[in-house]
């Protein structure tokens, strides 16, 4: 499932702000070279909204609520009933936004085209151009691509979003990189792709966070760096543009760029309706990127990224009673690229999913009917049979 746009955590993307009623001086001083080094049209010069440190968890709050396919703290429990994290939900979302709170001193906010800086003290740092020059490239990715307003559209297919959010964040970090290099050369791009790839795989998680949230954070950066230095190396800004203009269409694309996708979403009506007296809670997909983390939670990751590379789709409907709000049930299409792929993930799956679900349904374990029909595999956890209607 799904992550929020443009988060950058502090390790990948360092912090600067702003002391004055306008635009800090490093913003300013940068946005023309990100103008020249992309190609924008002039005027490029967004303009900025200074907030105080204590109004950000409240402005991340408001483009999260914008963003998640539904309320923060419904989607938070959704991912905890599915396996996905341990915890208390509301809790959860607080220390969330404490982390968010922390990795951010500025970003870009297509919808007004704006740069929303956090006013504190510590402005005007050098780093400050690092992170104007990321924030700046994003801004430049709207007025030539729509493409952050394009990432805020997507809804119900949180993969594909995630994949368009990894080209923007690569792109970024590219720009942020070219602009602050004396030099950039082949050896210091590979450096700095082992860098990033390293940063990424250092960030700690804060107690009371569950992993999924840092990992969710630093995908885009670390996959989406990769992406865009890729395509740097073949063809130049060319290239790149190409990205920014038609993203990958899912996480499965960009962790295996050599790979042909058919890209067929599983449409929705493929999965059965809420039946009557439940209500559905969300209708998405994990991509190759959920799948492989969720197997991750019982079992090595390597061995779960190895079965996860067997997803060539998939579709999960979430639903609970109206009555008994705390009974959930799931219904979740996989597709895989041919039936001994499916098979393989089947048996992955029927060992581990059981367990992952314990918290479906609670308090009993949720019963699991396995659909396997050529390369698709169906399974349905506490899923009320359906009643034939009256005639
Ligand atoms: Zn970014």
């Amino acid at each position: 499932m799904r992550r929020k746009y443009s988060i950058a955590p502090l390790g990948l993307l360092l912090a600067a702000t702003a002391g004055a009623a306008t635009c800090p001086a490093a913003l300013t001083e940068i946005a023309g070279r990100v103008a020249q080094l992309r190609g924008v049209p002039p005027p490029f010069n967004p303009p900025c909204r200074l907030i105080k440190p204590g109004e950000l968890r409240a402005e991340l709050d408001r483009k999260l609520r914008r963003d998640l396919p539904t309320a923060p703290e419904l989607y938070i429990e959704a991912l905890a009933r599915t396996g996905f994290i341990d915890g208390d939900p509301s809790n959860i979302y607080k220390t969330l936004l404490t982390f968010y709170s922390a990795q951010v001193l500025g970003f870009y906010e297509p919808e007004a085209d704006e740069m929303v800086v956090v006013d504190t003290p510590a402005a005007e740092r050098i780093e400050g151009a690092f992170v104007w020059a990321h924030e700046l490239a994003h801004a430049a990715q709207e007025h030539r691509f729509h493409l952050p307003s394009r990432l805020i559209a997507i809804k119900g297919d949180s993969d594909e979003q995630r994949a368009a959010s990894a080209v923007a964040e690569g792109e970024a970090m590219l720009v942020m990189f070219l602009l602050n290099a004396a030099t950039a050369g082949d050896e210091q791009l590979s450096a700095a792709e082992s860098a990033v790839a390293q940063q990424a795989r250092t960030l700690s998680t804060p107690p009371g966070l569950p992993p999924y949230f840092v990992d969710d954070l630093v995908f885009p950066y670390r996959t989406g760096f990769a992406a865009a230095l890729r395509a740097y190396r073949k063809g130049g800004w060319p290239e790149v543009d190409r990205l920014l203009a038609h993203p990958p269409a899912s996480s499965a694309a960009l962790l295996h760029p050599d790979r042909r996708f058919a890209s067929v979403d599983i449409p929705a009506g493929e999965l059965p309706p809420p039946p009557e007296g439940w209500e559905e809670v969300l209708t998405d997909n994990t991509g190759e990127w959920g799948l492989a983390f969720l197997l991750g939670r019982a079992m090595p990751a390597d061995r779960a990224d190895a079965a996860a590379a067997a997803w060539d789709g998939d579709l999960l409907r979430l639903i609970r009673s109206r009555a008994h709000p705390d009974t959930w049930a799931l219904a979740w299409r996989i597709r895989c690229p041919s039936a001994e792929a499916r098979a393989s993930l089947e048996a992955t799956m029927q060992r581990v999913v059981p367990g992952l679900l314990a918290h479906l349904a609670p308090p009993a374990a949720p019963s699991i009917t396995w659909v396997a029909a050529g390369r698709t595999l169906e399974l349905r956890a506490g899923w009320p049979p359906s009643r034939p209607s009256p005639s």
